[in-house]
């Protein structure tokens, strides 16, 4: 009958819409106060200088008992893993509207700066990008990363070196005025250095420091996920205050497409034996005229005058 069919599509539609409410419920209340786990400052992470280890500090238990005894025993993963999203699908076939991008991240402070409020990082962080006409890219970048960041509990800053003229592209030399211009800034602890056109697939690859330098793109798509030759250093890579300072920066004197990132590797392996061009050509010989800076709500953009090459 059509009459006892209607009723057990109903009943049946009823059932689903119950069962929806009662997962949606439950997935609010757990989420609820999972969301509060960052304002409990469940951990604070410090880096000992010199050592790979990382120690997780409590604090101070306060609030219900259940609330201790998670913040006693929730390891740190467990925090990063509610935190981040891990795998993430990137795509560039959806226009890019900075203003929304600005609606989208309300903590971001004008400049592009982001300072947790629930924890305090210990990772202050400056990304320097390498810029020339590119604005498309820039778009795509900061409508990924800046969300990523956020879910690091990242300290962070973004800074756009943008060179000026039409003279040939420096990529390393305009990282070292990143470094110097951001340290006006704020007391930056680490550094980042990525190119605008290379978004992370994977929250969890955290873009801070490490006792030794890091690659941060180990595995890019055009290199077939993988990298061209193993001393690679390109892309994406993250030095703290001090290495950077150690290995005087990064060359000034390569002009054009390519070179510089192996020149920065070699700067590592060879610190031991102080390469001479090192000691002749990075920070300590960095030259420069800063032309414009400006703090848009989602970046800090500096136009700079290089040069050109000698
Ligand atoms: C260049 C690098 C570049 C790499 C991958 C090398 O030959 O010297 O600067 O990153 O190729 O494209």
């Amino acid at each position: 009958m059509p009459g006892a069919s209607l009723q057990r599509a109903c009943r049946l539609l009823v059932a689903v819409c119950a069962l929806h409410l009662g997962v949606t419920l439950v997935y609010y209340l757990v989420g609820r106060d999972l969301s509060r786990l960052p304002q409990l400052e469940v951990w604070e992470q410090a880096s000992k200088p010199g050592s790979e280890t990382y120690s997780t500090v409590l604090l101070p238990p306060e609030g219900p008992e259940i609330w201790r005894r998670a913040r006693r025993f929730l390891p740190l993963f467990l925090w990063i893993v509610y935190s981040t999203v891990g795998p993430m699908l990137i795509e560039f076939n959806i226009p890019v509207d900075l203003k929304l991008v600005e609606e989208q991240n309300p903590k971001v402070k004008v400049g592009g700066r982001y300072t947790p409020k629930d924890c305090i990082s210990p990772h202050k962080v400056a990304i320097i990008i390498p810029f020339r006409n590119r604005q498309e890219h820039l778009k795509y970048w900061l409508y990924y990363l800046h969300p990523i960041l956020q879910r690091q509990q990242l300290d962070y800053g973004i800074y756009v070196i943008n060179q000026a003229g039409e003279s040939m592209f420096n990529r390393a030399k305009l990282l070292n005025v990143g470094f110097k211009e951001a340290l006006k800034d704020y007391e930056y602890n680490c550094f980042v250095f990525s190119d605008v056109d290379l978004i992370p697939m994977n929250d969890r690859n955290t873009y801070r420091c490490f006792s030794q330098p890091r690659h941060i793109s180990v595995a890019m798509d055009k290199f077939g996920f993988s990298l061209p030759y193993v001393q690679y250093f390109g892309g994406v890579s993250a030095l703290s205050k001090q290495q950077f300072l150690t290995i005087n920066g990064f060359p000034n004197n390569y002009w054009g497409w390519g070179g510089e990132d192996d020149d920065i590797f070699n700067r590592f392996d060879r610190i031991a034996h102080t390469k001479e061009t090192m000691l002749s050509d990075g920070l300590n010989t960095l030259t420069y005229l800063v032309l414009d800076v400006q703090r848009f709500p989602l970046y800090t953009e500096i136009t700079v005058d290089i040069g050109t090459p000698s």
